[in-house]
């Protein structure tokens, strides 16, 4: 079962960004729950998902997305507009 935030955009009122993970991108790096433990979790099947709850500061999700080896988190403002990767 996907958790959220897995291959759909979610968001969250303490944040200004909507995210989502691509899981066929995922390789269970957990690069992104190290520089965003507060965003990111790996499910049961080591796949990230976006955690509840208060998430990270926007540039320290941004840092999360730039750091994971196979760009499987997409970033958008909550206009809708991709902010990484850069198109
Ligand atoms: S850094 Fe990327 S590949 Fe690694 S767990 Fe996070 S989303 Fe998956």
């Amino acid at each position: 079962m996907l958790k959220k935030g897995q291959n759909e955009f979610t968001q969250n009122a303490s944040s200004k960004v909507r995210i989502k993970v691509i899981n066929d991108k995922c390789i269970s790096a957990a690069i992104c729950i190290i520089q965003a433990p507060q965003t990111f979790d790996l499910d049961d099947d080591g796949i990230a998902y976006v955690k509840d709850g208060t998430w990270d500061e926007a540039i320290t999700i941004m840092k999360a997305a730039k750091a994971c080896p196979t760009t499987a988190i997409i970033i958008e403002d909550l206009d809708g507009n991709q902010l990484y990767p850069e198109k």
